[in-house]
């Protein structure tokens, strides 16, 4: 797949924002400087833009894999302060925050943090999160479900 490279110092350029399948704000993390760039083909996913629920379901997991390796690590810390009694609530607020914005700025991430052979593959890759992360929930309800069953034995 075509990468665009940093006209000033030939790095690779990271996208900032994408504005359709074929345009994009990219942004040289090296020289701090953002260029509009045009693709002659199709570069990028139809639902860029979209929520991505792979993030926002497997949180912490997530990001461990997918270079957000310290927002990992703050989620796991405000998930075990969250139990703490009357206060926990503001670190729950502040988990979910994170989560929501993991969901918004997913796609973009999980695009830069490598680089992707095609857009199938980027594709491919978000639907087995999603799937795991289905599966994650399912069995963190179980698993709840049980503890609240055996509370009451
Ligand atoms: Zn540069």
């Amino acid at each position: 797949m075509e990468n665009a490279l940093c006209p000033n110092c030939g790095k690779r350029l990271l996208v900032d924002k994408c504005l359709g399948e074929k345009d994009a704000v990219m942004k040289c993390k090296h020289c701090e400087k953002t260029f509009n760039v045009s693709f002659d083909e199709k570069t990028f996913p139809a639902k860029f833009n979209s929520f991505n629920w792979g993030a926002f379901l497997m949180g912490w997991l997530w990001c461990f894999f997918n270079g957000e390796v310290e927002t990992g690590i703050l989620l796991i810390l405000l998930g075990i302060f969250s139990n703490v009694r009357v206060i926990g609530f503001i670190f729950l607020i502040l988990y979910l925050t994170i989560l929501i914005d993991l969901g918004r700025k997913g796609n973009k991430i999980v695009w830069n943090h490598k680089e992707w052979k095609s857009v199938e593959a980027f594709k491919n890759a978000q639907d087995s999160w999603l799937s795991a992360g289905i599966i994650y929930c399912i069995i963190g309800l179980d698993f709840l479900l049980i503890n609240l069953a055996a509370d009451r034995l």
